[in-house]
C-alpha cells in the first residue's frame, strides 16, 4: 500500500469512528462539548447542538447558552461555570426552553484537562434526560394518587365512628342549648345557669368543628408539604378520629408518649396516615382474639441513635415468619376485603422522610409491633425543633 492509499484509508476509518459516534450521540441524546477557556471557544458535537436547537454552522458561547436555561436554574449555571473555571468537575442538572418554547431537563458532567502547553480544556457531555424525568414524575404523581385514595379509603373506613364523634357534641350542644333557653323562659330567670350552659354550647361546637377540621386535613389533598412535626400530637389527632371505633370493636387503647421527643420535619398528613394504617392494622390483627385483652399500645420516644421512634403493638394474630418480609409488598393482602397497599405505602412514607419502617413479633409471644424511626434531620435535611 502507498502512502496515498493508507492516508485514504485512515481518512476513511476517521470518517466511519465519526459516523459511528454521531449515531450513539443521536440514540443516546447525549451530546459532547469542548470548552477551551483561553481561548474563549466551545466546540459542540451536531447532537448538542440539535438537543439546544441551534445550527452546527453557528458560534456557541457560554452566553448563548444562558439565554436558554430555565430563569431558575440561572444562578446555578452561573455557580457551574465559575466552578469550571476554577477547576472543578462539572456533574449539573438543569432545565432549557428551546427557541420553540420546548422545555428540556438535561444532565451535564465535565471535567478539566490539561491540554496543549498546559492550557486548560473542559471536555463534556450533556444527556437530554427529559423523557426519564417526565416519567419519574408521572410515577411520582401516580404514587401520591395512590397513596390519597388509600387514606381515602382508609377513612372511609371510619366513617361510622366519625359520625359518632361529630354526632355527640351536636347532640349535646342541643341539650345544653334548650336547657339554656328554658332557664331564660323561667320566672324569674336563672341567668347563673344560662349562662354556664351557653358556655357549654360553645364548648361542644367547637369540639365538633374541630373533629371536621382535623377531617378535612386528612381527606383534603396537600402534597409535600414539609413542616416541624410534633409527632406526638399528629398521633393524638390520629388516635382521637379512631378512638370510637376502636372502642366499638373492643380495644383497650393505651398511650405512652415520650414527652421530650423533638419535632421532625417533614409532611403531617403523611405521618397521619401511616399511624392510621398501623392502628387499623392492629385493630384488624385482634378482631379474632378473644381470650385475651386487645390491647394496643401506641408509643413514642427517642431511640438510641436519637431518632424519633413511633411503635404500635398489639396482641393479635401476630405474623408468620415467612410473611415478615412480604407484609411490605404491594397488594400483599390476607384479609378478604384487603387492598394491600397500606404497608407498602406507609413504608414509602416513612422512607421519604429518610427513615425505616419494620414489623417485628412480640417477644411474650404475642401480636406483633409496627415501628418506624426517623432521624431529626428530617425530609429536607435540616432543623430539629420547632421553628
Ligand atoms: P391490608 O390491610 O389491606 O391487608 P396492608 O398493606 O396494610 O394491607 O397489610 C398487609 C398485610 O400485612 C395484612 O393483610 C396482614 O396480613 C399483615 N399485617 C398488617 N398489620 C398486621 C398486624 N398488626 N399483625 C399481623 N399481621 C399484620
Amino acid at each position: 500500500m502507498d502512502i496515498q492509499q493508507s492516508r485514504q484509508s485512515d481518512e476513511a476509518d476517521l470518517q466511519r469512528a465519526y459516523v459511528h459516534l454521531a449515531e450513539a450521540q443521536r440514540l443516546s441524546h447525549t451530546g459532547s462539548f469542548t470548552w477551551d477557556f483561553d481561548r474563549g471557544e466551545l466546540l459542540w458535537s451536531e447532537e448538542l447542538c440539535r438537543i439546544f436547537e441551534f445550527d452546527p454552522a453557528t458560534t456557541v458561547t457560554t452566553d448563548r447558552v444562558g439565554q436558554y436555561v430555565h430563569p431558575d436554574d440561572l444562578p446555578a449555571f452561573a455557580a457551574v461555570l465559575e466552578g469550571a473555571a476554577a477547576g472543578r468537575d462539572i456533574d449539573f442538572p438543569y432545565r432549557i426552553i428551546t427557541a420553540s418554547g420546548v422545555l428540556k431537563h438535561l444532565h451535564a458532567v465535565g471535567h478539566r484537562i490539561e491540554h496543549d502547553a498546559d492550557r486548560p480544556v473542559i471536555i463534556g457531555a450533556v444527556q437530554d434526560v427529559t423523557e426519564r424525568r417526565v416519567a419519574e414524575e408521572a410515577l411520582s404523581r401516580a404514587r401520591a394518587e395512590l397513596a390519597h385514595v388509600a387514606r381515602v379509603a382508609t377513612l372511609s373506613a371510619l366513617t361510622a365512628s366519625i359520625a359518632h364523634e361529630v354526632n355527640q357534641p351536636l347532640t349535646s350542644l342541643v341539650t345544653n342549648a334548650s336547657t339554656c333557653l328554658r332557664m331564660l323562659a323561667a320566672d324569674p330567670p336563672n341567668l347563673e345557669l344560662a349562662h354556664t350552659t351557653a358556655q357549654r354550647t360553645i364548648r361542644d361546637a367547637n369540639r365538633a368543628s374541630d373533629v371536621i377540621a382535623r377531617l378535612r386535613a386528612m381527606f383534603v389533598r396537600k402534597d409535600g408539604a414539609v413542616e416541624a412535626v410534633d409527632v406526638n400530637g399528629a398521633a393524638a389527632e390520629v388516635l382521637a378520629l379512631s378512638s370510637s371505633e376502636l372502642q366499638r370493636t373492643q380495644v383497650d387503647l393505651r398511650s405512652d408518649f415520650a414527652s421530650d421527643l423533638p419535632n421532625i420535619r417533614g409532611d403531617r398528613i403523611q405521618l397521619q396516615q401511616v399511624v392510621l394504617n398501623l392502628v387499623l392494622n392492629a385493630r384488624d390483627a385482634m378482631l379474632a382474639v378473644d381470650k385475651r385483652p386487645r390491647t394496643l399500645k401506641v408509643s413514642t420516644k427517642v431511640d438510641d441513635t436519637g431518632q424519633v421512634l413511633l411503635s404500635v403493638r398489639d396482641a393479635g394474630s401476630g405474623i408468620a415468619p415467612d410473611r415478615l418480609d412480604r407484609l411490605f409488598d404491594t397488594f400483599f393482602t390476607t384479609k378478604s376485603e384487603g387492598m394491600g397497599v397500606g404497608l407498602s405505602i406507609s413504608r414509602s412514607i416513612i422512607q421519604s422522610h429518610g427513615g425505616r419502617l419494620w414489623a417485628a413479633n412480640n417477644a411474650d409471644g404475642l401480636g406483633a409491633t409496627f415501628s418506624f424511626s426517623i432521624p431529626l434531620a428530617g425530609a429536607d435535611g435540616e432543623g430539629t425543633h420547632d421553628d
